[in-house]
Parts: structure tokens; C-alpha cells; sequence
């Protein structure tokens, strides 16, 4: 009672301008804000826009200021994360049907480090013809899969702290457009498909951890 009848005099005595506040506030935030050019961070799981179906983006939109500018957040948030090979836009709280795949270098380092740390060996043959760049899928539909599925490691930058394993098909054919509006089609087997099929279920409001076989958290040996 007495520290808070010392404040309460203190606050008094000494009334806060406004434009004291102001300034206060208004120079961390410029900072923050040219430090990075968003402000968005990674959805957590429990947020309903992952659970949503994602909308279609009208072709007309897809060189439109907004959606470059929800791609360039997807790839700066991609970016900064050690392990993460792919995002989807609802993952960064757009309902939207879109996702990225980053570049296949970073694939590869991320891939082999992965690989290491649980002490497989890596097979950069599953890379060859892949793109460098960050490779946006705007409206993907996934046309084809192969039969036969097999469990997959597989975690999420939506589910922290743990992976699974996951029933995925070995491969997948995505048809799609791209940034720049135009339609392609790829097809891919291992690593990749299984990020296809991934990508592909959060725009239906799917997570790994609804399919998976068994979850994990990081720290537990398997
Ligand atoms: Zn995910």
C-alpha cells in the first residue's frame, strides 16, 4: 500500500505529456519497422485460419501489390527458419491458397542436417533439377500421386517442438501457377512430394499431426 501510494504521488507530481508518450513509442516502433518489413510471425496451431479451406486467389490478383507482398512475408519468415523448407500462406494467417518451397540449396543443407542429426545418410539425387530460387505455388492442385504410401518424418513451423510420422505418397504432381501468373506443372519424388502433399493439406485445413501415425515431441529419442 505504501510503494503504491508513492507512485500514485510520484505519477501525480510528474503528469506524462502526451507528446513525451509519443515520442517514446513512436522511435522503437519506426525501428522495428524498418529493422524488418513485417510484422507477421508464424501461426501456432489452436489458430482457426489453419483449420480453415483456404480460398482460391483470382488470377488477376496474383501480380497485385497484396499478394506479392503476403509472398515476400511467406519468404522472409521461411528464411529465418533453420529447418524450415516450405510455407503455406494460411501459416502466416491469409486464407489463402498459395504456398512456397524454398530454394533447393537450402533444401539440401536443411535436408542433410536433418538427416545427420538422426544419423541417415543423404541422397542429394532427390534434388537434381529443383529450382535455387524460392518457388511460389499460387491455386496448386495436386493431379497426381503414386499408390503406395509410406511413413515420413515430418514436423511443421505451425506445430513447435515435434515431429511425426506420416503416411505420404513416395510421389506427387502439383500444377500451379506462379508469380508471375503463369500455369506449370511439377512433378517430384521423395523430400519434395512429400512437401506437396504437406503444403497441399494445410490449404484444406489439415495438419501432420491429424494424419500422422505417431507424434513426437524433440526431444524424445526415437
Ligand atoms: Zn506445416
Amino acid at each position: 500500500m505504501v510503494q503504491e501510494t508513492a507512485v500514485c504521488r510520484r505519477v501525480k507530481r510528474q503528469p506524462a505529456r502526451a507528446s513525451t508518450v509519443l515520442r517514446g513509442l513512436a522511435l522503437p516502433f519506426f525501428w522495428l519497422y524498418s529493422y524488418d518489413s513485417t510484422m507477421r510471425s508464424i501461426v501456432q496451431t489452436g489458430d482457426p485460419v489453419l483449420r480453415a479451406i483456404a480460398k482460391e486467389i483470382p488470377l488477376d490478383q496474383i501480380g497485385s501489390s497484396r499478394i506479392r507482398s503476403i509472398i515476400a512475408d511467406m519468404k522472409l519468415l521461411l528464411g529465418k527458419e533453420e529447418f524450415g523448407v516450405a510455407i503455406a500462406a494460411p501459416q502466416v494467417g491469409e486464407s489463402l491458397r498459395m504456398f512456397v518451397v524454398a530454394g533447393s540449396a537450402a533444401l539440401k543443407r536443411k535436408y542433410s542436417e536433418k538427416k545427420r542429426e538422426k544419423g541417415e545418410t543423404e541422397d542429394y539425387e532427390k534434388f537434381e533439377g529443383h529450382p535455387t530460387d524460392d518457388e511460389a505455388y499460387i491455386n496448386p492442385i495436386l493431379i497426381k500421386t503414386s499408390r503406395g504410401k509410406k511413413d515420413k518424418h515430418e514436423g511443421c513451423l505451425s506445430v513447435r517442438g515435434k515431429w511425426g510420422e506420416v503416411p505420404r505418397a513416395e510421389k506427387a504432381t502439383v500444377r500451379a501457377y506462379n508469380e508471375r501468373g503463369e500455369k506449370f506443372e511439377r512433378g517430384a519424388s521423395g523430400f519434395l512430394a512429400h512437401i506437396f502433399q504437406h503444403e497441399m493439406d494445410h490449404l484444406d485445413g489439415i495438419l501432420y499431426i491429424d494424419k500422422a501415425t505417431s507424434v513426437y515431441d524433440d526431444a524424445d529419442k526415437k
